[in-house]
Order: C-alpha cells, then structure tokens, then sequence
C-alpha cells in the first residue's frame, strides 16, 4: 500500500510501505477512504513531538471501511464504514473507567505517533470496540473527518473546560481549524459574547461567519485593550487558548475576569510565565487537557441533525496521491487560505 511516512524533522514522503495486519484480537484494519492533515502533523514534522520516530505514518483522523477484524473484536465487521477517533481507548484500564481515555494505559494519543496512522491506505485500529464509532447510513462522511479530532478536542479542552455559560463572555484565541471548532461548538451554551482574535484577516472573516460576535486583529499588539475595551473593562468569563505559544497564553491571563476559566488547547514546546502577582486574588481557573473524545457520540448526533456543519472548516480537496502538495498548502495557510485539507482515497 501507500502511505505517508515521517523521515525526520522536515522529512517526509508518499511512498510504498507493509500493508498493516491484525496483532491483537481487538484490532481491526480499516481501509482509509478520507483523512485530513492536523496542526500536530506540522509540530511532528518540526521536530517539537520525540515520541513520533522517524518511519512513522503519520495521521490521526479519517474515516473509512473496515476490512478485518481480529476475534475478539465484536462490535464491528468487514464492510462496515467507521469513523476513526484520534484517540485509542481500551475502556477497561483505570484511566478509561474515569472517562480519561486520553490517558489510556495502552492506548491515549499514539495513531500517527507510536504508531502508525491513518494517512495511508489502510491502518491498524487497536482497541477496535472502543475506538472506532458507526457512521450511520446516509450520514455526511467528510462532516465526520471533522469529528476524529477537531471538534471533540475544541469543544473539551475549550468549551467544556473553559465553562462557557449562556450569556458568558468568550474570547478565543487563534481562528485556526481549532479555534473554529471551539466557536462553534461554543454557540451550544448561547454566550452572549464571542470574540475571536487572530492575526490574520481572512480567519478572522470566516470566524465572524462562524458566529464569532466580535473579532480582533492582534497584528498590532493592542488585542488586550481591545477586549477590555469590548468588556466594558472587566474581560472574558472565557478564554481559549487555542495557538500553543507563550504570548497567547500571556494573552488569555491579560484578559481574564474575576471568575473566569483560561483554557488552554494549544501544545505548548517552550514554557510560560504565570504572572501569579496580578492573578492571585482573581478566583480564576486554568485547565488543561488532551482531549478524550468522551464528547464523539454527542457531536455525531448534533451533525446528523444537522445543528453544525463542520463542512464549513473544508477548504481544499487532494487526492491521496496529492497528499504531499495537502501539505504544502495546509503548511501555508496565511497565503492558501487553508482550514482544513480534506484528502480522498
Ligand atoms: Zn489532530
Ligand atoms: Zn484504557
């Protein structure tokens, strides 16, 4: 088969590789029929992510049909088209009893990291009953790429996390494919304001397409005052960090009302600074996650009623054997305008 594998930092190549094979009895192999490339693909591809060795396929999102199963798995066989989350669940260990499968002893965050991933042909699902999720017949299958990753990761490490209220103030930092995933999944909880900051114009159009209430651009370095300004001074009972660099992160404590949750998603690679002396006495929250996909089911029912339209993040087509030129124009997005690449068997 083909596949797109890691070679190191700035290596990468669509190229022949071993067709994946049942190990365990729980596995299943799913033929990919669609996947997208992810900020985390690039972060890889940087460097910043050790755990992904040179030789790794990369890709943690997809949908497709299954072509085996192994014995044990029993909720699934061939034929059947799944929809594959990002992260790999057991059900049984300690942290899956506790909803926490991000933390799964055998399983959490490894397709397309300790293991090889879905931007190939065909992939090995381990953990295939827990993992995998039905895709309902009729349904829209490039909406449900949107659901392997993006929409459960901004929807729990931002909006759940960040407790947005009905009437609540938001304000979401990055309009990337994430940050647009938090302000969509955001309008579940009716804020009364969303405001979405960004340096670039274009993501900052779509945002407001999105829903976002207010966008600012922080391209000249006033963002702060602009959302005190936009907050009668007090700032947001939200913030969603939603970039991974210490400046947005600095950002979201500038922001902050007394109350309010600092929710981070971003992958942090370099540290940031805490500025306790003027937070102390502010009663704040700040969380962090890897998100479980504890939320997946929620959002396959509120697609297939139609209340989000996660098409809406898609704005480019490649066909797996394009998949080096998908990533070339997701890398540049500034110029390609670029969300979310959308790549087709
Ligand atoms: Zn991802
Ligand atoms: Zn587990």
């Amino acid at each position: 088969m083909k596949a797109l594998v890691y070679h190191g930092p700035g290596m990468k190549a669509w190229e022949e590789h071993a067709k994946p094979v049942v190990i365990a009895p729980s596995d299943a192999i799913v033929r990919v029929t669609r996947t997208t490339i992810c900020g985390t693909d690039l972060h890889i591809l940087k460097g910043d992510l050790p755990s992904c060795t040179p030789g790794r396929i990369l890709g943690h999102e997809g949908v497709g049909v299954i072509e085996s199963v192994g014995a044990a798995v029993t909720a699934f066989k061939a034929g059947d088209h799944v929809l594959i989350s990002c992260v790999t669940a057991c059900s049984k260990c300690e942290y899956c009893r506790r909803g926490m499968f991000s933390h799964c002893t055998t399983g959490g965050w490894i397709l397309g990291n300790t293991i090889d991933g879905t931007q190939a042909e065909f992939v090995r699902i381990p953990h295939a009953d827990t993992s995998l999720y039905p895709i309902p017949p009729g349904a829209d299958e490039e909406a449900l790429v949107m659901l392997s990753d993006i929409l459960p990761t901004g929807f729990e490490c931002g909006v759940l996390n960040g407790k947005v209220q009905p009437g609540g103030t938001v304000a979401i930092i990055g309009a990337g494919p994430i940050g647009l995933a938090a302000l969509l999944t955001a309008q579940f909880y009716s804020p009364g304001e969303i405001i979405m900051i960004d340096l670039d114009d274009n993501r900052l159009a779509v945002a407001a397409r999105f829903g976002a209430t207010q966008t600012v651009n922080s391209t000249d370095g006033h963002a702060v005052e602009a959302v005190l300004g936009l907050t009668g001074g007090k700032g947001v009972d939200t913030a969603i960090e939603a970039v991974g660099l210490p400046a947005t992160f600095e950002m979201c404590e500038e922001i902050i009302a007394p109350g309010g949750v600092i929710a981070n998603i971003g992958v942090h690679g370099v540290k940031v600074a805490l500025h306790l002396e003027r937070l102390w006495d502010r009663n704040i929250s700040i969380t962090t996650r890897l998100v479980d996909t504890v939320s997946t089911p929620m959002l396959l029912a509120v697609v297939a009623a139609r209340r989000i339209d996660p098409t809406l993040l898609i704005t480019h087509r490649f066909t797996f054997d394009h998949i080096v030129e998908a990533y070339d124009t997701f890398a540049n997005a500034a110029a390609t305008k670029a969300l979310k690449v959308l790549i087709e068997a």
